[in-house]
């Protein structure tokens, strides 16, 4: 068998060509609020990404700097300011923060309605707790796209994750358990990695360890997502997944470059059209007695 490539780069195209269609048909463009504190010169190229893709769907993506001395409570104050700015629909912080501030504490500050990253406490609650209007972060989001593009019913399906950080392997697992997978969650720590990666039917790699993912760990028939992003002494990127010889067994395999990559900015930015969309409806029904309302 061969795999069939999941080609992310196409889906995620497809997705931000649809998303740019929605932005048009609505009269407010939504507004996108980046929190980026200090120097950190990979969250630059990030945001400068992130503002780049806003912009050609049409999102307004404006970006709020902060010296990397700011003071814990200062940097509240301004997400305070954001969370009650009416034309902002949409907040994230890029991670991480300076080591004076505490991450928990800031993602608690930001309005769940406007948490379009999915990381705050509450967000993640209602993921936990099968809520359907948890905001789900944009990683995992995307690779529940790219295995539902596959048209395979993931109903009953053994989901092995490798990794279980909150802002993949954690929310991951929830989202496929939330879609009837049986999952189970392995890490660094974990005793016969290969032997439970071998009863996958759908396999989730996030570890960061290039290539660690070897043909004979693999069932075959099985559906590979490489969200590893690893850089070789060559220059050259690669997943967590020795993609060559894995697409030997599996039946659908994602690409490093050009699978899960692609789809986290696609689906931040759709994120933050729903909350806008949100947003819009729930003042539209929000009948105010401030005396200040004009719509009520
Ligand atoms: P973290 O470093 O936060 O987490 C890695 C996880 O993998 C940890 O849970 C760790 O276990 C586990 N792990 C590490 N080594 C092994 C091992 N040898 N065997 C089994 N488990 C192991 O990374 P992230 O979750 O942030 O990211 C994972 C990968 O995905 C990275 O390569 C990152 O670059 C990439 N990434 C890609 C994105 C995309 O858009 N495509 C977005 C985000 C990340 P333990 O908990 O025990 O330490």
């Amino acid at each position: 068998m061969t795999a069939q490539v999941i080609d992310g780069k196409k889906i995620a195209a497809e997705i931000r060509k649809n998303l740019a269609e929605r932005v048009a048909a609505n009269e407010d463009s939504p507004v996108l609020a980046v929190v980026l504190v200090g120097e950190n010169e990979a969250s630059k190229i990030y945001v400068r990404n992130k503002k780049k893709a806003a912009a050609e769907v049409g999102i307004i993506c404006e970006v709020f700097e902060f010296a990397e001395t700011i003071g814990e409570n200062a940097l509240l104050a301004s997400i305070e300011e954001l969370n009650e700015n009416p034309h902002v629909n949409g907040i994230i912080v890029q991670l991480p923060l300076p080591k004076q501030i505490n991450p928990l504490k800031v993602l608690s500050c930001i309005n769940p309605q406007k948490d379009v990253d999915g990381f705050s406490p509450y967000n993640i609650g209602l993921l936990a707790s099968k809520e359907d209007e948890a905001v789900v972060a944009a990683t995992p989001k995307g690779i529940l796209s790219l295995l539902k593009s596959t048209g395979v019913d993931l109903c009953g399906k053994h989901a092995v994750i490798i990794g279980r950080s909150n802002i993949v392997g954690r929310p991951v697992s929830l989202l496929l358990l939330n879609n009837d997978c049986t999952v189970t969650i392995t890490h660094s720590k974990t005793v016969g990695l290969a032997e439970i990666v071998r009863q996958a039917d759908v396999l989730v790699a996030a570890c960061g360890c290039p290539k660690m993912v070897k043909k004979d760990w693999i069932k075959p028939g099985a559906i590979i997502i490489d969200v590893g992003i690893n850089r070789l002494e060559d220059g050259k990127l690669c997943g967590d997944v020795d993609f060559e010889k894995v697409s030997e067994v599996a039946s659908y395999i994602t690409p490093v470059p050009g699978g899960v990559g692609p789809m986290t900015v696609a689906m931040l930015l759709e994120n933050t059209l729903e909350a806008a969309q949100k947003q819009k409806n729930s003042n539209k029904h929000h009948h105010c007695h401030c005396g200040k309302c004009h719509h009520n």
